[in-house]
């Protein structure tokens, strides 16, 4: 098989030579494996639904207000590169103007009313946010570049299980922590990132509201349209003024408000750099903190693993959501028996994604975020062709338009490679072998960060033997990137600490008392 490493990667364009001619594999599927072997017709998804507004103000008290510096920016479909609408650049005095009116909600309404009042409303935003889904997942992935079919079937139904799921706890205080009164903190202040927009929200306001507290949340500057779109729901709930409000602005807003000193608990999901920072500038603050970081998961698969389901495990892996996904199983260890039919199936698979418009229901892979993303996927591509590691990327068209990245395999990858080590956070799958248990072990944990794992076995002890030794948050047997609200999620390392879902995630906002 010949390597690439004197050929030029190319990621955006049909360049007929990536990916081509460097590795055929057999014909059990589709031919040679270069490309399917007919059209599929398109099914786009209607925007219609969505009715974009030209402009959106920050969300605070209840309201829209305009940004008390006058500035804007646009957020753009990354799949058109088109711009969707302009949206307010909020400043530090908007940031303490939102704290400001957080506290007061906090004081006069939200933290004095009773659970069971306050389950009512996390009901109400759980049935609107059902009955508004689809409106929700176009406008997710028209701002995010997911395929409709993701934000469909996997965000947004996940979005409305954790407002009911946390909805129902919002009563029973007393039954989660038996023993112990849980009391709010206050003002939480939350922020979020590109690749989940919604989920993210969800997964910090639904457990902040049940337990009693009021928050200020800011979204990521390429994604902020779905969080504008839930300040609607909340006026729809009507939710009391002041209990979330949504600031919109640059990173240095977000440091402004973590560091304000009437904010009593942090929450962010984003880059480990950012965690780090966040980290120093509250270290002995006496805020709580949580912090959900990146990852570099190790997909493990033995060699009596029935091999084509975990072909869709690997693929769900790496390829859902474009791979801009912190728990993403973006290295594939196999054992070395089943490498080779296991690596052929594999790209014969990856043959069969289709690459395009996010709005298209046959759509595998969508666009990816934003071009600093793109800039550093492919960066990393070429930094793996350079350090000698194979590449394969089936012949897939590209939009012409957009940012686009091919699925991208790694064969021959050595430990110490970028694309073994860095989070790419992309489409990019680096495959390592292993010959015994102890090796694979050893390998997986062989990373900064510790978030997620996944082990493919029939044998149940060897699943429980390998859940025990690998550092990773989340270990999943047998499938991969499964979510559920009332399991807790969170890492180890680099990836961060604390627990986001579950009870784990409810005392995120909790002070507990002895009765
Ligand atoms: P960031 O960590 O910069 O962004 C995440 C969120 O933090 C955004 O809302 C961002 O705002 C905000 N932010 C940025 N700087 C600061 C700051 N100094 N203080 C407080 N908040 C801040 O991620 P990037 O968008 O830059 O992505 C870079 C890399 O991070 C990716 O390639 C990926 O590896 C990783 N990542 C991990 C995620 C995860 O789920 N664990 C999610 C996203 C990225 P704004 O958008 O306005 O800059």
């Amino acid at each position: 098989m010949a390597t690439s490493s004197d050929r030029k990667v190319t990621t955006r364009t049909n360049s007929a030579a990536v990916g081509r001619g460097t590795a055929r594999p057999s014909t059990w599927g589709f031919g040679d494996g270069q490309a399917i072997p007919w059209e599929y017709a398109p099914a786009p998804e209607s925007r219609e639904i969505v009715q974009l507004q030209s402009r959106y103000g920050l969300f605070v008290g209840g309201k829209e207000i305009a940004p008390r510096t006058g500035q804007w920016f646009t957020t753009i479909d990354p799949a058109t590169e088109e711009p969707l609408a302009e949206v307010a650049r909020a400043g530090v005095e908007d940031v303490e103007n939102a704290v400001a009116v957080a506290r007061r909600a906090f004081r006069r309404s939200w933290g004095q009313l009773p659970g069971r009042e306050r389950a009512k409303y996390l009901f109400r935003i759980a049935r609107i946010l059902q009955e508004r889904s689809r409106e929700f997942a176009v406008l997710e992935t028209l701002d995010t570049g997911k395929p409709i079919k993701e934000s469909r079937d996997v965000d947004i139904p996940l979005v409305a299980a954790h407002f009911w799921y946390y909805a129902g706890w919002a009563d029973k205080l007393d039954y989660a922590f038996p023993g112990r009164r849980a009391l709010p903190l206050g003002v939480a202040a939350q922020i979020i990132p590109w690749n989940f927009p919604l989920l993210m929200l969800a997964w910090k306001i639904a457990p902040a509201l049940a337990a009693g507290n009021t928050v200020v949340l800011k979204p990521a500057s390429s994604t902020p349209l779905s969080a504008l779109l839930f300040a609607d729901v909340c006026r729809q709930a009507d939710l009391p003024p002041g209990v979330v409000n949504i600031v919109t602005g640059p990173g240095e807003i977000g440091l402004a408000l973590v560091k304000h000193p009437d904010v009593d608990k942090v929450a962010f999901t984003g880059s480990t750099a950012v965690g780090k920072q966040i980290g120093r500038a509250i270290a002995g603050s006496g805020k709580a903190l949580t912090l959900e970081l990146g990852g570099k998961a190790a997909n493990i698969d033995f060699d009596d693993a029935p091999l084509d389901q975990a072909i869709e495990g690997i693929v769900n892996g790496i390829f859902f959501n474009q791979g801009e996904v912190c728990c993403a199983g973006s290295r594939l260890l196999v054992q070395e028996s089943i490498a080779e039919p296991l690596i052929e199936k594999l790209k014969d698979r990856l043959a069969t994604l289709r690459v395009g418009d996010p709005l298209d229901k046959n759509t595998d892979v969508g666009a990816i975020n934003n071009a600093a993303q793109l800039a550093k996927i492919e960066e990393l591509i070429e930094a793996g062709v350079a350090e000698g590691a194979e590449l394969y990327q089936p012949a897939c068209e590209l939009p012409s338009r957009g940012y686009f990245v091919r699925p991208t395999l790694f064969t021959n990858v050595a430990q110490s490679h970028r694309i073994a080590q860095e989070e790419i956070f992309g489409p990019v799958l680096s495959v390592l072998t292993f010959r015994t248990p102890d090796e694979a072990i050893e390998k997986a944990n062989n990373t900064p960060y510790g978030l997620s794992a996944g082990v493919w076995t029939e044998k149940g002890s060897r699943i429980l033997h390998m859940v025990k030794q690998l550092r990773a948050g989340v270990v999943w047997a047998n499938t991969f990137n499964r979510f559920d609200p009332t399991s807790p999620f969170g890492g180890y390392k680099e990836s961060g600490f604390g627990r986001e879902g579950g009870l784990h995630g409810l005392l995120a906002y909790v002070r507990l008392e002895d009765r």
